[in-house]
């Protein structure tokens, strides 16, 4: 049997989610388990949503979990690079591959075109997908448009009979129609590789033996075989690991539970309970011990006991588990270095630090201002927001309207947050201080606070979000129907 040989390949496009370390965890603990390696390879084809910021999040998060890796950014294994921005040679030498077997095609179709042809499919009710226009253009015509440097993108040849039929270790043989997936893109018109392209090579050239990713991938299965089949490569085992849910089974998303993992760090979860409680997502050890550390699920892993029913990640239960740990683990001196390395995190220390400096007298004055950066939810009620000119209501439509301004904020930071604020505030036709109100009141329990946009950029979208909504709920909350007409409201202000 080859070398066991893992990965995740995460897009640095966010911030750290849960769903990453989840997956890393399963990744790391099925390598070691079997004397293998455990691999980090970062997917940054998509230059306009990858950031550099997202990249050292994500490797910070994996490292304060302690599931770091034995090869990847930093860590040469000899399969380098291991950033996809760094490897296009690799991408355009494999593609010519393709294109000389005929097995992949230049697509020429404009956006116009597949807009149409999509717009068409759906109202024919067929399923929408490129109808393989550009595989009937002569040879001589594609090679003088490609001569002209017309703008193209290349595509993959997928048959439109039959099915593709493969084994997921979890799942066993699945089956799924050549008609049902699409001709995907491998090379986009900018030259680079698309995710299943890029996914493919690399996991071939990084001699990766086990596929294990979150079921979302399933679908993209049969592109990514049709690829190994057509480069005359072996496959790797695939193993589609079930998504972590909300209590409430649905999909576990941001607007039911905070998925970043730099929330949980900054809530003072320990890492190790974090890592302990994603590893009870499916799982459980032999003994059925609900407490474990790394090292004891990587002795006792087992991929075949991973069960399919959709683990539920459950904020109550992390919390009677991590309060376990600062018990059962920890004596007094032990609390008392953690706990300081929690509350004096040289990245939060450092950005409080100028917003405090010239605002006090003494350090003893620095807890009452600054406290709220230190706590979770804050014990607010309804009369905290009493205002001349704001009602509950409106007091709500402002929350509401600035989350949704801040969830699709690109660079976040004290500036963007101030200016998109100033332009929403302009929008909703009120004056700053008013708009900004119950802002200062739902982020830091004040209505005169350290300002509040620095707040905000220092608190991070998901420490924010969790307090704007928990204002909200002491506001009275909004309905589903409210909610319906507040989006709308907010999609005529925001056009
Ligand atoms: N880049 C993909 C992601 O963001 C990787 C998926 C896979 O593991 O194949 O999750």
């Amino acid at each position: 049997m080859p070398p066991v040989r893992t990965r995740i390949a995460p897009s640095p496009t966010g911030d750290p989610h849960l769903g990453t370390a989840y997956i890393a965890l399963f990744n790391r603990c099925f390598a070691h388990r079997h004397g293998g390696d455990f691999i980090l390879r970062i997917e940054d084809t998509d230059r306009e949503r990858s950031s550099e910021q997202s990249e050292r999040k994500i490797l910070h998060a994996l490292r304060w979990l302690g599931l770091d890796w034995d090869e990847g950014p930093g860590i040469d294994g000899g399969k380098g690079p291991y950033r996809q921005s760094e490897r296009s040679g690799i991408y355009s030498d494999h593609i010519r591959v393709l294109l000389e077997k005929s097995l992949a095609f230049p697509c020429f179709c404009d956006e116009k075109r597949l807009a149409d042809l999509r717009a068409e499919q759906m109202r024919q009710k067929q399923q929408p997908g490129y109808d393989g226009h550009c595989l009937g253009l002569a040879a001589d015509e594609v090679a003088k448009r490609l001569q002209t440097g017309e703008r193209h993108v290349i595509r993959l040849k997928v048959p439109r009979e039959g099915e593709c039929v493969f084994t997921d270790l979890l799942r066993g043989e699945i089956r799924i129609q050549w008609s049902q997936v699409d001709m995907p893109v491998l090379i986009k018109s900018d030259g680079l590789p698309t995710y299943h392209f890029a996914n493919v090579v690399d996991d071939h050239l990084m001699e990766i033996s086990h596929v294990i990713r979150g079921e979302e991938w399933i679908s993209s299965v049969p592109k990514h075989v049709l690829l190994y089949e057509s480069f005359g490569w072996d496959k790797p085992v695939f193993c589609h690991m079930p998504l972590l849910r909300n209590p409430d089974k649905s999909k576990l998303s941001k607007r039911k539970n905070p998925t970043s993992i730099g929330y949980y760090q900054a809530m003072g979860y320990l890492p190790e309970a974090l890592v302990n409680y994603l590893g009870t997502m499916g799982w459980s050890m032999p003994g059925g011990e609900e407490k474990f550390c790394l090292a004891e699920m990587e002795a006792q892993f087992d991929l075949e006991r991973v069960s399919l029913g959709g683990p539920i990640f459950d904020r109550e239960k992390f919390d009677w588990l991590n309060g376990r740990y600062l018990r059962e683990d920890l004596d007094d001196a032990e609390f008392a270095k953690r706990f300081a390395d929690w509350a004096f995190r040289p990245d939060l220390i450092e950005k409080i630090t100028p917003l405090l400096r010239l605002r006090v007298n003494r350090f003893s004055e620095t807890a009452a201002l600054a406290g709220y950066f230190l706590q979770g939810e804050l014990k607010i009620s309804a009369d905290d927001f009493a205002h001349k000119r704001l009602d509950p209501e409106a007091c709500r439509r402002i929350l509401q309207f600035s989350l949704w301004t801040l969830e699709s904020l690109e660079d976040w930071n004290r500036d963007a947050i101030e200016a998109c604020f100033q332009q929403l505030a302009g929008k909703m036709d009120y004056k700053i201080r008013d708009f900004l109100f119950p802002l200062f009141v739902a982020v830091s329990g004040n209505p005169v606070s350290l300002s509040v946009f620095d707040s905000i950029s220092v608190l991070g979208l998901d420490l924010t979000r969790s307090r704007l909504r928990n204002a909200m709920d002491t506001l009275g909350g909004i309905s589903g129907k409210q909610q319906k007409k507040l989006e709308k409201e907010f999609q005529t202000l925001s056009s």
